[in-house]
């Protein structure tokens, strides 16, 4: 038996599809490889840069379905069940929109594919899928099984291993899709697991994929603990509040973390308070993140500066002032995402209940959407403005000038050679992607939904 795994890609924005020249290992599907039965042939293909093999064998194909590559995803599953192939789909969309997912695919994951797959493999040599399965969240029970990280090789990923310490995050942060899928609870891995996996392959440079690395800062330190002796340099995800806790930087800094990407989302009080994101101010105290900022820099740890551009309380005005601060600050990386409204996320039901989705409220399928665009109606702009101005941010930050003044921050990008050189390998790739990346169409559009069903 043989089963191909498909990691989808965007979209296009012509004939070809996008090439992300900054692809990292799609880590889910190796660990869905990994618990595979070994007796089965297991094929990985990533859409982002390889052709999708349609008339080779194959005795059924797994998709990862984000929001992001739905519309790209239902493109190759019709592709598949045209050749009668069976079709799973799983990851974060399903749990978002799973009636939409069902109508595209046998069969539809919903939650932590890891808990039903032994299952799911017998239903299927038996060829008697279900069409959903509903396997719930739980604590990730697939450490003991090596990631099947052979099937990266050669595919040409960025040189950093990705590896998962935990899953979820407490907050409720009211764009987070993540918060949806996990219902506000963090889940951690046994950290002896952790360590023997990061010893069993050859990178020294990991990047923990956790949505919020430090949501529980007792366990993030004893990581950090048990990272010291493996002399490793690891990035990860977490929330700005991890500066508040002196002992959890000294522990980030002495086991090899150089860097976080940290949402500070606004740098307008009121948007923090509006998107459920007060644990950005310290004990509810916004002081413009002055001595948040100011202790990143202290630890020497780069940071990627994420920002949602869109809430009710911002302007034309407020969105410029971000700008300004960020590059004041000297990011060594940033992103002014416009907020997007995920299904089911409260920013979603506010947005339906005021009638302000656009593209019939599933942006994530509509033809006439593009990417980074605005796909609501925003409070004092209007959804091109918004588009543009989320567009202006990100060619400000990025641009040959600001690179380069940004690249001599002397705490951070200048602390050590392995700093810089990351600064420089990073910078020019992201400043690419920003332009390649806008207004690409999602699929390739030759979709049209209902077809397939
Ligand atoms: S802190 Fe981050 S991961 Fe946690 S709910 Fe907010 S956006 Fe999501």
């Amino acid at each position: 038996m043989k089963i191909t795994l498909i990691k989808p890609t965007i979209g296009t924005k012509s004939r070809n599809l996008y090439v992300d020249e900054g692809r990292m290992e799609p880590l889910q599907l190796g660990v869905i490889a990994a618990l595979i039965p070994s007796d089965i042939d297991v094929v990985l293909v990533d859409d982002r840069m390889e052709q999708i093999p349609f008339d080779d064998h194959t005795d059924a194909v797994m998709i990862t379905v984000e929001t992001f590559t739905a519309k790209r995803a239902y493109e190759i599953s019709a592709q598949y069940r045209l050749r009668n192939v069976p079709v799973i789909m799983g990851g974060m969309h399903v749990k978002l929109s799973h009636d939409e997912v069902m109508k595209h695919c046998t069969s539809a994951v919903m939650g932590d594919a890891e808990n039903i797959l032994q299952e799911l493999i017998e239903d299927l040599k038996a060829n008697k899928l279900k069409k959903l399965y509903d396997c719930g969240v739980a604590d990730p029970p697939q450490h003991k099984l090596p990631t099947r990280r052979d099937l990266f090789e050669g595919k040409g990923y960025l040189p950093i291993a990705l590896v998962q310490f935990s899953r979820g995050c407490i907050h409720g942060c009211s764009y987070c899709a993540g918060s949806v899928y996990f219902n506000k609870k963090h889940y951690c891995r046994v950290i002896d697991e952790v360590v023997a996996e990061i010893k069993s392959q050859k990178r020294k440079l990991i990047f923990f994929v956790d949505d919020n690395i430090v949501a529980d800062v007792e366990r993030a330190k004893a990581l950090c603990r048990a990272l010291i002796p493996l002399k490793i340099n690891w990035v990860s995800q977490g929330t700005v509040n991890m500066v508040y806790d002196d002992e959890l930087m000294r522990l980030i800094v002495e086991s090899g973390g150089m860097g976080f990407v940290i949402g500070f989302e606004s740098i307008n009080p009121d948007s923090l308070s509006l998107m459920n994101k007060d644990i950005n101010k310290e004990q509810g105290v916004f002081n413009q993140y002055k001595k948040e900022v100011a202790t990143l820099r202290k630890y020497g740890l780069q940071t990627w500066a994420a920002f949602t551009v869109g809430h009710d309380t911002d302007t034309v005005d407020s969105i410029k002032q971000t700008i300004e601060w960020a590059l004041k600050n000297k990011f060594t990386f940033a992103a002014f995402n416009i907020l997007m409204p995920y299904p089911q996320t409260e920013l979603y039901k506010q947005l339906e209940a005021e009638d302000r989705l656009l593209f019939g409220g599933k942006w994530w399928l509509n033809d006439d959407y593009r990417f980074n665009h605005a796909a609501f109606t925003p409070k004092n702009m209007t959804a091109d403005e918004l588009t543009a101005l989320s567009f202006y941010c990100r060619k400000r930050f990025n641009s040959p000038l600001s690179v380069l003044r940004r690249a001599f921050e002397p705490k951070t990008n200048m602390r050590t050679l392995r700093k810089f050189i990351t600064y420089w390998l990073y910078n020019p790739l992201f400043r690419k992607e920003v332009h390649k990346k806008q207004g690409l169409k999602f699929g390739l559009n030759h979709f049209k939904e209902g077809k397939n069903k």
